[in-house]
């Protein structure tokens, strides 16, 4: 029950508008996305992020799953990295997971109102995690919904977050990535990405 890159729908594939609001289009860009909802564990790509907490050693939510497919061996190689800072990412190897890698990163803590010391971080974990990925010369990765579990960013400011900085630095590297894929988990998030994702996605 893996999924490889080729079963994962494309964003836009050529020839289909989308509409435009806020970005001027970018073609080549659109045809290097992808949402899919489901478990991220399941994805048979270069890389998955993982939404860890500092001590990397393992948690709930999307942590917990990856760590369960994973294996121990994971838990084990974590440990040796002496943690990370919020907005930081770290990869390691994917043991029993159809992925490659996992690239772990520790996103902000919301509690009330989202502020720029939030947005600042979240921003900064999906580009600490493409800066590991390009490094290690991954070329699909998947992020799920950072720090809108349990560390409780509202998941209709983080999309916002996600989708702009991903934009931006597919502007600036997309000849080093094939896909980037949104993984959302609940149905709710999936509606946001899907109301979203012309905005920054547009293809006319
Ligand atoms: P955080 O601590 O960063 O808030 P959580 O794991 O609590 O991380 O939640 C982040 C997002 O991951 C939520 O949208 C949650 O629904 C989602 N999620 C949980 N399990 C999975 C999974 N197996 N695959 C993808 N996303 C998942």
């Amino acid at each position: 029950d893996f999924l490889a890159l080729e079963q994962i729908p494309v964003w836009a594939p050529s020839g289909q508008p989308t509409g435009n609001t806020l970005h001027p289009p970018n073609e080549a860009l659109n045809p290097k996305i992808s949402l899919f909802r489901g478990d991220i564990t399941k994805l048979e790509i270069d890389g998955i992020v993982n939404a860890a907490n500092k001590t990397l050693l393992g948690g709930g939510g999307v942590d917990g799953s990856i760590h369960r497919g994973a294996g121990p061996l994971l838990k084990k190689e974590c440990a040796t990295l002496g943690g990370c800072e919020t907005g930081q990412a770290k990869i390691t190897g994917a043991y029993g997971l159809p992925a490659k890698h996992v690239i772990h990163t520790v996103g902000p803590i919301a509690q009330g109102p989202v502020g720029e010391r939030e947005r600042d971080g979240l921003r900064s974990c999906y580009r600490a995690c493409l800066d590991v990925a390009l490094e290690h010369r991954l070329r699909t990765v998947a992020f799920p919904c950072i720090s809108t579990g349990v560390y409780g960013y509202p998941p209709d400011q983080a999309v916002d977050v996600a989708l702009a900085t991903v934009r931006q630095y597919l502007e600036e590297h997309h000849a080093q990535l094939d896909r980037v894929i949104f993984c959302v988990f609940l149905k709710s998030d999936e509606e946001l990405y899907q109301e979203r994702l012309p905005q920054y996605f547009p293809r006319d």
